[in-house]
């Protein structure tokens, strides 16, 4: 029925293992798109998951026309699920949007007055508060924000979500970021571009629990500072500078009490702890360089982003 209709705004919606959300997610992403009055389409990216996701959104799909999904392999991770939806739009305006009911879709309908009417290029949501979240959790993410900014001269906004507005200026400059590292929370700050924020406060999710433990969080900020700064690199330099003039001082140090006073050289126990100091700090450093060498390795071999299994 709306086969043939040029879609004017594209709702791409990740899903990893929400059987439980989908079809209510569904429902009201229908209201919405209605309400505004407009063809649109839904695509579902199934980032493979365990449960019936893929079922659910097959049948959605098979039953309305405006539905289309894409389901990986395996588990891509949320970055891949938001590319691969993001190539598959046909739309002129693009949304992405969690399943999960923790996007509001009320915020669209302003969302797209904002890019169509106002002169922006994308809208994103920004939550004001952080209720329902670990106390340890958000005060770690406000360090993240802080360290990002001056480290990557790149403004991650505290409390952006992935849901966002953009037109299709934005959506092709997003897509001709090739990387393999994928860390949307900076390639969004570094496309430069018009971007609103517009507030709300943190709804929790509706069922399931996030995917997000307190581990996978860090090790994602560590992959956001290396993808968009070289800084921690310089590190081993400067670290070396300061343990240089530090040995040198004690050098001269030592030669002047030899002389003066004619002491023999003590001291095993300094001569141990000076050596570890320093095997540690060197440990670190190239630590830091493997960090970069790795994110070069992954780059490098040119993988695909995704594998999908199928698509409808
Ligand atoms: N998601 C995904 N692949 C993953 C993890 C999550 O596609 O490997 C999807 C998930 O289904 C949801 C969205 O990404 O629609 C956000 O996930 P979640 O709610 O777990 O994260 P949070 O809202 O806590 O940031
Ligand atoms: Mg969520």
């Amino acid at each position: 029925m709306h086969q043939n209709t040029q879609p004017y705004l594209s709702l791409v919606v990740p899903c990893y293992n929400e059987e439980a959300v989908i079809q209510l997610f569904y429902e009201q992403a229908i209201k919405t798109c209605t309400s505004i009055n407009t063809p649109f389409e839904i695509i579902f990216v199934d980032d493979g998951s365990k449960d019936d996701t893929l079922k659910i959104v097959r049948q959605t799909a098979n039953k309305d026309a405006r539905v289309r999904y894409v389901s990986f392999s395996r588990n891509f991770g949320k970055e891949a699920a938001l590319l691969a939806g993001l190539q598959a739009v046909r739309g002129e305006y693009i949304v992405t949007i969690d399943a999960d009911g923790q996007d509001p879709l009320s915020l669209i309908p302003q969302m797209l007055e904002v890019v169509v009417s106002q002169g922006y290029d994308c809208a994103g949501a920004r939550r004001i508060n952080r209720k329902g979240e670990p106390p340890v959790r958000s005060f770690f993410a406000r360090r993240f924000y802080r360290l990002m900014k001056k480290i990557a001269d790149i403004e991650v906004v505290d409390g952006a979500r992935d849901f966002r507005l953009m037109n299709r200026k934005y959506l092709e400059a997003v897509l001709s970021m090739p990387e393999r590292n994928r860390f949307s929370k900076g390639i969004f700050p570094w496309l430069g571009f018009r971007t609103k924020w517009l507030e709300y406060e943190n709804i929790e999710r509706v069922t399931g629990k996030t995917r997000w433990s307190f581990w996978k969080l860090f090790t994602y900020s560590l992959d956001g500072i290396i993808a968009f700064s070289s800084k921690p690199l310089a590190i081993a330099s400067i670290l070396g500078i300061v343990l240089f003039l530090v040995a040198l001082s004690f050098i001269i140090f030592i030669v002047i009490r030899r002389l003066v006073y004619g002491d023999p050289v003590a001291g095993w126990a300094s001569t141990i702890s000076v050596i570890l100091f320093c095997s540690g700090i060197q440990l670190f450093t190239t630590g830091i360089l493997g960090q970069y060498l790795a994110k070069i390795y992954t780059e490098v071999k040119q993988r695909p982003h995704f594998i999908v299994k199928e698509a409808g």
